[in-house]
């Protein structure tokens, strides 16, 4: 179905300022957003209007009691077009995570046809640089302005993007967290939801303190097995093969993650998803078959973890390995989302030419 989408175009761009060499990474916003609001029925009054600052009651709900929900995807510059990255996917995550906080879910043609709009309007935002990409934001959260525990009535979903630069990933050193957990049994591991990053700041701080670069969580309950690392996916080469935790409640089931999956079995390798536990690795470690380590997510894409420290201990895994596999699966993805390997899953979806101007 086509929805009515209001165009309120700005009058005072700000992309005569963009420097495309000289981004950063979230710190610059794009000429607009796109803006839905859910009025206990429907979504309603859909509209691109200009980015800009949004007035909230202090009683709004989402601020008090957490009913908020995010996405985080990307669109790339590859031959004079642009391109979102499996965007479908995000469409289908938004959701698993507003049903678990009791939040109404989005239509996917309110949410394509939002983003495709907002990306078109903004394409000239869309950096060409090596390795910069446009980075989206989709998020929704609970409006009524009412004191008490119960689901909102109302919310607003926004679109927003920043454009951002290559992402200089130096190899991380991670902390096998023991003690803090980021989900729990039954919890909301699996939803991209606020209160999971909130809660998990403080063991990441403490980690960072002891000179690591970011936690390595391990299962809620007995804390022997790996689940992921800070707001990324894990994968470990173990001697031919490569084996990535198997997703649960707990875990955050990442695109890329999927993805590289995916990259992994079309590059010949077999992946397999299954309990990864903190003694295995060391196990291999010591018998030299652990070989790489790395991190998937969608801002840096892939990361190399340099080892890990566990007990007072640190399992340095680059000094005995490699990053041979990582890398290669690094340049496929990356091929695939500049244009520059063949699009073998048809991840690629072109965003059409109506409302922005040529980029
Ligand atoms: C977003 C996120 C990921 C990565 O998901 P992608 O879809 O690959 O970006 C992994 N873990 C957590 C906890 C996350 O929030």
């Amino acid at each position: 179905m086509a929805h009515k989408i209001n165009i309120y175009k700005t009058q005072n761009s700000r992309l005569a300022e963009f420097d495309p060499h000289n981004i950063g990474f979230g710190k610059i916003f794009t000429d607009h957003m796109f803006v839905a609001d859910y009025d206990g029925k429907n979504w309603t009054d859909l509209r691109i209007e200009p980015y800009s600052q949004i007035q909230l009651s202090p009683a709004t709900s989402a601020l008090h009691y957490g009913q908020a929900i995010f996405e985080g995807m990307k669109a790339f510059s590859a031959s004079g077009e642009v391109w979102l990255f499996r965007p479908k996917e995000n469409w289908k995550r938004l959701n698993t995570s507003a049903k678990r906080m009791v939040m109404p879910e989005l239509p996917e043609d309110i949410f394509m046809q939002g983003l495709t709009a907002l990306v078109d309007i903004d394409r000239q935002w869309v950096p060409g640089t090596d390795g910069s990409s446009l980075y989206i934001r989709p998020f929704m959260f609970a409006t009524d302005e009412h004191v008490g525990v119960r689901p909102s009535e109302k919310y607003k979903f926004i679109i927003f993007c920043c454009p951002v630069g290559p992402y200089y990933n130096n190899p991380l050193r991670v902390k096998v967290e023991e003690h803090y957990s980021r989900s729990a049994p039954g919890g909301t591991g699996f939803a991209k939801c606020s209160g999971n990053y909130g809660g998990s700041l403080f063991a990441t701080k403490k980690a960072q303190e002891e000179g690591f670069d970011q936690v390595l969580w391990t299962d809620p309950v007995t804390h022997e097995f790996v689940e992921e690392t800070g707001t990324t996916n894990f994968f470990a080469v173990i001697g031919k093969n490569i084996v990535t935790p198997d997703l649960s409640e707990n875990l955050l089931a990442g695109i890329t993650r999927d993805s590289a999956i995916k990259l992994l079995n079309h590059m010949g390798y077999e992946v397999e998803e299954r309990p990864l536990s903190i003694l295995e690795l060391k196990k291999e470690f010591h018998n030299g078959n652990l070989k790489e380590l790395f991190i998937t997510g969608t801002a840096a894409t892939l990361i190399n973890l340099v080892g890990f420290g566990h007990n007072h201990h640190f399992f340095d895994v680059m000094a005995q390995g490699d990053t041979s596999i990582s890398s290669s699966l690094k340049s496929l993805l990356d091929g695939i989302r500049y244009g520059q390997s063949e699009d073998v899953f048809g991840w690629m979806q072109k965003v059409e030419q109506e409302l922005g101007e040529p980029a």
